[in-house]
């Protein structure tokens, strides 16, 4: 646990096993109640429709999508279910270098609106998808892909990628500054881990590779965070290995969304949380895990390999 950027807790739990290991599969499978092992998106439920039949006011911010359209796997999701939509002016710009940085004067056009509902808020922002130099601006870490003139690899690759890491950094505890006074909770994940040696790029449907399914998942709650109650019942479940298969039943019970639909083995706020069995990754990931742990403050020391994709933010009144 650690304090964010505008103060409040930050709880991370042991990295993730992703939905899928490419973005086009992983987008769709965090938007909705497909699981791992059950994975048809197309006819599953999405979340922001449920919290928009609660009464919730359901945006989305982004600076991903296919260059100057904006279109994605999930825009069709979002235009269908959200009552404000923001794609960054970058996306439609040729080789405009797309950083997340950006959408934080997204979400101050968003929080100047004052909307008087609950609020569901996803922020998907692009991350540490390739190609690294362009995810930043002054290198933390050096020397990068961009001091060699050919193939990059190694340590500058890694360099690159780590850069990425503290813009990232950077970007969420803006976020979190902005909710702070607020009664807020932050669910943050990735679409699918990377390589950062070996092999470069990764072909789809490598579900037994622990480079591409593991992601982090953390959750921070804002010092005006009211249902404490919440944070105690997580802090029971952080020591479990839990998949992405968690992000839909959680955020329900964050926003105190009570549905049908809603499965407590699921649930990071639920004692009844199941640790996750993978039907493609059976080795543990304890050691893995317990090496591979940073999210928010950056450390040398504990390099993670994996793309941040999705903040998901909730403000409540
Ligand atoms: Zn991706």
């Amino acid at each position: 646990m650690r304090a964010g950027g505008g103060g409040g807790d930050i709880y991370c739990f042991p990295p993730a096993f992703s939905f899928a290991t490419s973005t086009r599969e992983s987008a769709p499978g965090i938007l909705t109640a497909a699981t791992i092992a059950n994975s048809d998106t197309k006819e599953s439920v999405v979340f922001l429709s449920i919290f928009k039949k609660a009464g919730f006011f359901v945006a989305r911010l982004t600076n991903q999508g296919v260059g100057m359209t904006g279109e994605s796997p999930i825009a069709a999701i979002f235009k269908e279910n959200a009552d404000y939509y923001e794609i960054h002016e970058n996306l439609y710009k040729a080789n405009a270098r797309l950083q997340d940085r950006d959408m934080l004067s997204l979400l101050d056009n968003l929080l100047a609106r004052n909307e008087p509902k609950n609020s569901l808020i996803v922020l998907h922002t692009y991350g540490s998808h390739t190609t690294f130099e362009d995810r930043y601006d002054e290198p933390t870490f050096s020397p990068t892909c961009k001091d060699i003139q050919f193939d990059c690899g190694g340590e500058h690759y890694k360099n690159s990628y780590d850069n990425t890491i503290a813009a990232t950094d950077y970007y969420l505890s803006e976020v979190m500054k902005k909710f702070r006074d607020k009664n807020a909770v932050l669910i943050y994940t990735s679409d699918h881990g990377t390589r950062l040696s070996g092999f470069k790029m990764h072909a789809p449907n490598q579900m037994d590779d622990p480079d591409l399914r593991f992601v982090p998942i953390f959750v921070w709650f804002s010092p005006k965070f009211e249902r404490k109650e919440l944070i105690a019942k997580m802090r029971q479940n952080l020591d479990k290995n839990i998949s992405r298969d968690i992000i839909f039943h959680s955020l329900l019970s964050a926003g105190g969304i009570d549905a049908e639909i809603k499965d407590e083995n699921l649930d990071i706020f639920s004692p009844k949380l199941k640790p996750h069995s993978d039907p493609y990754l059976r080795r543990s990931c304890a050691n893995f895990a317990r090496t591979q742990m940073i999210f928010y403050d950056f450390r040398r020391d504990s390099r993670e390999e994996k793309a941040f994709f999705v903040a998901l933010a909730l403000a409540l009144r």
